[in-house]
């Protein structure tokens, strides 16, 4: 690997060749293309519900060829600072992940970068790691901003962030939906924040309220980039880059590259790097994927009899709507199975509880709608369901991807209408 990275953001530090953080690139926000590939998720009427073909969603899963990743280097004999290299430590990682090892350079370079690796394969730390160590090197502070599409991977982002701080005194706040913007308003208030992940309606919220300052924030990342810039998200997305104003680094990670964004990826990123991964899990190849025919009146009572086997224990269930995951939840607890429900009605309390529920085994089902459900880093899911097919495949991919996570087969039964 090359170890050579800029040892400062601020242009102040000890390296004369590093990339200077002010008088960056500069890049144009706003405008941006305008697709209309499907709804807002979760809550599309069910009128223009069109799935997908049956036959696109039966595949034999086939051994994983354990495209075990082997890192040529050890965090260890990393580039960079001793306190991270503690704190990586700490976390319990020896080696990089390849996403890890091969964007460093890049991100350390202030290149921009586009990731195609999935939730799993280590793409938050490709990104925190190259930021903390930057900031610890850097004589004046930096901000950046995470924009991820679900609460949950905000989340997630948040608390690897903590981890890979350990003893280092960055602050990280996470501004997401479903809870207080009270709390929200008096944190921003006060202190100054290194790293900031929203959600885009909740950071919009507080943009227009005055509450915070996007100039603030030098670097951008946006998780999950395919659905961020697909219609739900876009316009918020654009709103919020616009105001950022003149950005030193762009990073986008996504399991996905859906070609239809290219202009848009084009409109953020200038003259970067693409980085994909190996990892097999973006195709869900080594996940066996069947076609379950129902007839629509027995839909309930044939999920019930299939989550009654042994074999079914760790079970996501998605539906298309929050109304429907919420009448599946509700008839799996008549039926005696523990079953719980996350999707946008949810409050970001309930909806965490309900993940911590499952997480730890004590829930079987957890019925959600792709909004929530997205980005969710969930241990031995043994099943998927789709009691309702997804209208498009990069949801079927995003959906039966939540089993067979960390190299392990998975089964994913897509109920369809006889
Ligand atoms: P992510 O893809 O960023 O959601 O990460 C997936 C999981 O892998 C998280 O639980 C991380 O804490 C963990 N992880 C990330 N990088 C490494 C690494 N180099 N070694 C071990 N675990 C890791």
């Amino acid at each position: 690997m090359d170890s050579k990275r800029p040892s400062s953001r601020s242009g102040k530090g000890r390296s004369t060749s590093k990339p200077q953080r002010s008088g960056g690139k500069r890049r144009s926000s706003g405008g941006g293309g305008n697709r209309d590939r499907r709804g807002s998720g979760g809550g599309r009427s069910n009128h223009n519900y069109i799935p997908l073909p049956a036959d696109m969603m039966v595949h034999e899963g086939v051994e994983l060829k354990t495209v075990e990743y082997h890192a040529e280097t050890k965090f260890a004999d990393w580039p960079i600072n001793a306190k991270l290299k503690s704190a990586i430590k700490a976390a319990g990682w020896v080696y990089p992940t390849e996403i890890q090892e091969k964007s460093f350079e890049h991100v350390a370079a202030l290149k921009d970068v586009m990731g195609i690796a999935t939730t799993g394969t280590g793409k938050t730390g490709a990104f925190l790691i190259p930021l903390i160590d930057a900031l610890l090197e850097s004589e004046e502070p930096f901000q950046t901003l995470v924009l991820a599409p679900t609460r949950e991977l905000a989340l997630q982002i948040e608390d690897e962030f903590r981890a890979l701080t350990l003893g280092m005194k960055y602050n990280a706040i996470t501004l997401i939906g479903g809870r207080n913007i009270n709390t929200d308003i008096v944190n921003l208030k006060k202190r100054s924040y290194h790293l900031v992940v929203a959600t885009p309606g909740r950071l919009k919220d507080l943009y227009q309220q005055g509450k915070i300052d996007l100039q603030e924030a030098s670097v951008l990342v946006l998780d999950e980039f395919d659905r961020m810039l697909d219609m739900g998200f876009q316009k918020d997305v654009m709103f919020l880059t616009d105001k950022m104003g003149e950005r030193d680094q762009t990073m986008l990670f996504s399991a996905t590259l859906d070609k239809s964004q290219q202009k848009l990826i084009d409109h953020f990123l200038t003259d970067y790097q693409t980085i994909k991964v190996s990892s097999g899990e973006a195709s869900a190849e080594h996940i066996n994927q069947s076609v379950h025919f129902v007839e629509p009146d027995n839909k309930f009572d044939e999920l019930i009899e299939m989550l009654q086997q042994p074999e079914m224990k760790r079970v996501l269930v998605f539906a298309e709507t929050k109304h429907r995951v919420k009448k599946v939840t509700k008839k799996l607890n008549q039926a005696g199975i523990s079953a719980d429900e996350i999707h946008g009605n949810k409050s970001q309390n309930y909806r965490q509880k309900a993940l911590n529920a499952f997480k730890a085994g004590k829930i079987k089902a957890l019925c959600a709608t792709d909004v929530a459900a997205r980005g969710l880093d969930i241990d031995d899911i043994t099943h998927v369901i789709n009691f309702e097919a997804p209208t498009d495949y990069d949801t079927y991919i995003h959906r039966v991807g939540r089993t067979g996570r960390a190299g392990k087969g998975g089964e994913a039964i897509t109920f369809y209408d006889k």
